[in-house]
């Protein structure tokens, strides 16, 4: 019997509670809490009616450790499951380790107030989590996720050494508005308004951020997606990885946007409306960010009538036997079939099998260990297979075509 507790009931946490729910005879008792109870009921009702699963359900504020711990102690799960948001890693951690129970998340910890995230903060859980004989396993979504175990997959059974890697994330969606973010949109913001890095040749590169007109992009002709403008970001994966990819001389990583949606953020930025620091507005404090993601779509509800295909994957450049060659390992994730199974987008999708897989592999003891994780470090294979099962379904092919040097 493996019990496991969910924290977040939005767009990811609605497909990781119904994928758990098509696993019975892993998930044997699904607990799901969040800050607004009624979403948790909402996806719960939904699970008993698709799959006849009970889902139990709980309020809790993922901000305040006493809280977390009180009930963690009261459902007693194997694992605790992070999907809310990145603001509250660090306290779900602090709660596990109180409460001796293993943790996974799916995006590394950011603070409040300044739009920065790396995984420093939550590999200094190392020594606390392995003292207490308990695993966290950070970064179990798509990119960071399924990326990085495209990577630790190449790295096992394609290459002796991989010199580059590139990583690529194209949303060929058309979700119908003129603009909304496929994730929470304050996250989504902060991380695409940045500063770009990129690690070639033992250090960092910094490039200007994507509203800039200066900014890195090239078109990319993706399987089932076709031809797109693809901007060079930074994403939290690309930190492990260049820890835990031997040899490895150079990483990038690509996402597409269309003009429309730079347009559109080009203006709320200019105008003041992605700012993360308070505001007076008639006598009331408020953050800019915050009032725009209010006004936004939720991410959740965009699937209705999404349409088009999401394509992520990885390139590597590297050497086997003393042959040099190029392989690319990709999904293809439909938008309009993932509402059709989890009433979610591919986004949502994208995220939550991975976690639900990832919860899987530490239930069932296939990852096993005693301290903080990156996925690419846990062996890549049955997660692999699960993929194929699980509705991820990814293919390895020869690479020959060009990408910016
Ligand atoms: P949503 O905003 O749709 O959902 C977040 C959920 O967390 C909401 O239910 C929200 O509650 C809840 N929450 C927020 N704050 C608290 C709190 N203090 N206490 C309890 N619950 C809280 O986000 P998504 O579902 O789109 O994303 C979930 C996570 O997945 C994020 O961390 C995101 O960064 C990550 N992600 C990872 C990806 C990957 O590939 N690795 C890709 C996409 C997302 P309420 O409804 O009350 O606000």
């Amino acid at each position: 019997m493996s019990k496991i507790l969910i924290i977040g009931a939005g767009g990811v946490g609605n497909v990781v509670v119904k994928k758990c729910a098509q696993h019975p005879d892993v998930f044997t008792d699904i607990h799901l809490a969040s800050r607004t109870k009624s979403k948790c009921d909402q996806i719960a009702e939904e699970v008993k009616g698709l799959y006849g699963v009970k889902v139990s359900t709980y309020a809790v504020d993922a901000d305040n450790v006493p809280e977390l711990v009180q009930l963690i102690n009261a459902v007693k799960p194997a694992l605790v499951l992070n999907v809310a948001l990145p603001y509250q890693d660090l306290t779900i951690m602090d709660a596990c380790l109180e409460a001796g129970v293993n943790y996974m998340d799916t995006a590394n910890y950011e603070p409040k107030d300044t739009a920065h995230f790396e995984y420093s903060w939550q590999w200094a859980y190392q020594d606390r989590f392995k003292e207490k004989g308990l695993m966290a396993v950070l970064g179990c979504g798509f990119d960071p996720g399924v990326t990085n175990i495209f990577c630790a997959y190449a790295q096992k059974h394609l290459y002796d050494s991989i010199e580059t890697i590139d990583i690529l994330d194209c949303n060929a969606g058309d979700h119908g508005h003129p603009f909304a973010t496929n994730f929470n949109p304050e996250i989504n913001i902060r991380e695409v308004t940045q500063v770009v890095r990129h690690w070639k040749n033992g250090q960092w590169v910094e490039t200007p951020a994507i509203l800039d007109d200066k900014c890195i992009h090239f078109p990319f002709d993706y399987p089932e997606a076709g031809v797109k403008e693809s901007y060079l970001l930074y994403h939290e994966e690309m930190e492990s990885l260049v820890k835990h990819i031997k040899g490895l001389k150079q990483i990038r990583f690509w996402m597409t946007f269309s003009q429309n949606y730079i347009t559109h953020l080009k203006v709320l930025e200019n105008v003041g409306m992605t700012r993360i620091d308070e505001v007076e507005y008639n006598g009331v404090k408020i953050i800019p960010l915050q009032f725009l993601k209010a006004l936004l779509p939720d991410p959740g509800t965009l699937g209705t009538n999404y349409t088009g295909k999401a394509v992520i994957g990885c390139i590597f450049d590297g050497e086997k036997d003393g042959k040099r060659f190029k392989k690319y390992i990709y999904n293809v994730c439909d938008h309009a079939e993932c509402y059709r199974e989890v009433q979610a987008q591919a986004v949502s999708y994208t995220t939550g099998v991975p976690a639900m897989i990832g919860a899987m592999m530490m239930l069932k003891g296939i990852w096993t260990g005693a301290g903080v994780y990156n996925v690419e470090q846990l062996d890549p294979d049955v997660f692999m297979d699960e993929l194929n099962k699980c509705g991820l379904p990814w293919q390895v092919v020869d690479f020959n075509g060009e990408l910016p040097v």
